[in-house]
């Protein structure tokens, strides 16, 4: 065995969510040993809602998990996008049959905690995988056999390479790449799940609906078979510091949208236990990988959630490792760098569009939002198909774009 294989020894994962959970499967799935290092002292997501584009099926079945991951999800009829100042529909893509045709898969909204619990199923019923919590990652060393990650405890755990799927704040990252803090974009996120018979009759509609108001915009969809809805509100408001889920009253998320339409304002006084988040992203890098250590999902793209897509790039990074890995088990640096080239300029394209939504699609004012209106009015739901083929269409390996 040449010394870029992996040798006996296990890849090592440092983060257990969506990201990191989905390589543990795709890796494992290939017939590799997996040790996941995650920092909490139990595995688990936010209770909040995602929205899942075509190309996360496509990854769910690359992954052996689309039967599960179909089981979840509740199926929209529409992205539906509403003026926050008039309450009138601006436009609506039809996201039926012909979209699914389109696309060979649907759009679909999921609970976090039901997605993040297919794939931590599929991990604990898998015996090559090994789920370690409290086990913070705090460094590594490595050789040109081998990669020593040490923990917060002082431990140390060996393997043949190093994923460092470790989230927005990576400390993986930070020797990988070592671009200091992620950009603080200023944009607050408050977030609520409602019991469905809390949210208004008259907006109780199957769609992931945006309301676009000047420097703010307001976003629904119903979770979990429909018993609940998913809120999540954000205000440009020139934040300075991140924040993570800080309790805010219904108070102080209102004040923030005080000039868009009563019946907006309404979808905010229903919500309930609202939680606020100050939204970071980071530049695109290319230099994902440091000999034997690699970065995945929000370690190595995070992005604004503005075209829903960061879990849905990070499932597709797994699909990818897990190929290029499988395909060069005996040259390690080569098939992390194959695996870089397929993702680099695709996630970059994602995180750059995703700020540019938010500017000319999410938070428009004045003559900015009447174009915005006028042309998105003009576009058919076959037009808007033609905009994302790029984004939904085939799968996460036909990307070899760097
Ligand atoms: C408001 C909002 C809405 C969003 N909506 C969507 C959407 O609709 N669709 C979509 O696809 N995406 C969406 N996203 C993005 C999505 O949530 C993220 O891109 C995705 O969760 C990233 O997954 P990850 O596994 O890479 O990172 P994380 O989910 O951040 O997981 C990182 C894991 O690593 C652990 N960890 C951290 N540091 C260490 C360490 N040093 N050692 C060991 N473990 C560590 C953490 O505890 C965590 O479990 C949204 C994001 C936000 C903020």
């Amino acid at each position: 065995m040449s010394e870029d294989s992996l040798n006996d020894l296990p890849i090592l994962i440092a983060g257990g969510g969506i990201g990191g959970l989905a390589a543990a499967v795709g890796l494992a799935n290939k017939g590799f040993s997996v040790v996941v290092l995650e920092r909490a002292p139990q595995l688990g997501e936010i209770g909040a809602g995602i929205q899942l584009g075509p190309n996360a099926f496509h990854a769910f079945d690359a992954l052996g998990v689309g039967a599960q991951a179909r089981g979840m999800a509740v199926y929209i009829d529409a992205l539906r996008l509403m003026d926050a100042l008039t309450a009138e529909e601006i436009t609506s893509i039809d996201l039926g049959d012909a979209f699914r045709k389109r696309f060979g898969n649907p759009y679909a909204v999921v609970h976090r905690g039901d997605l993040h619990g297919v794939f931590l199923k599929a991990c604990q019923a898998h015996p090559n995988i090994d789920l370690r919590v409290a086990s913070e990652v705090v460094d590594y060393e490595q050789t040109a056999e081998r990669v020593t990650a040490r923990l917060a405890s002082g431990a140390t755990v060996e393997g043949a390479l190093l994923i460092g799927a470790d989230g927005l704040w990576s400390k993986v990252r930070t020797r990988v790449v070592g671009d200091g803090q992620p950009r603080v974009s200023g944009h607050t996120t408050y977030r609520s799940v409602i019991p469905t018979e809390h949210m208004p009759e008259d907006l109780r509609w199957n769609a992931a609906t945006l309301w676009a108001g000047p420097k703010c915009h307001i976003v629904h969809y119903p979770l979990s078979r429909w018993k609940l809805f998913n809120l999540v509100v954000t205000y440009h408001n020139d934040a300075p510091e991140p924040v993570a889920g800080k309790p805010v009253t219904v108070e102080e998320v209102l004040a923030g949208f005080t000039h868009v339409h009563e019946r907006a304002q309404s979808i905010i006084r229903h919500g309930r236990d609202w939680k606020l988040w100050v939204l970071c992203d980071r530049e695109p890098v290319e230099n994902w990988v440091d000999g034997r250590v690699v970065l995945l999902g929000d370690a190595a793209h995070p992005m604004l959630q503005y075209f829903a897509q960061g879990a849905c790039m990070a499932m597709e990074d797994a699909v990818c490792i897990a190929d290029a890995l499988g395909a060069r088990p005996d040259d390690v640096p080569t098939a992390l760098e194959a695996y870089r080239r397929r993702r680099a300029v695709r996630t970059a394209r994602v995180q750059l569009q995703s700020r540019a939504i938010g500017e000319h699609v999410y938070h428009p004012a004045g003559a900015h939002a009447a174009a915005r209106n006028a042309v998105m009015r003009a576009k058919t739901s076959e037009d808007y198909y033609g905009h994302l083929a790029w984004l939904y269409g085939g799968n996460a390996l036909d990307h070899d774009t760097a």
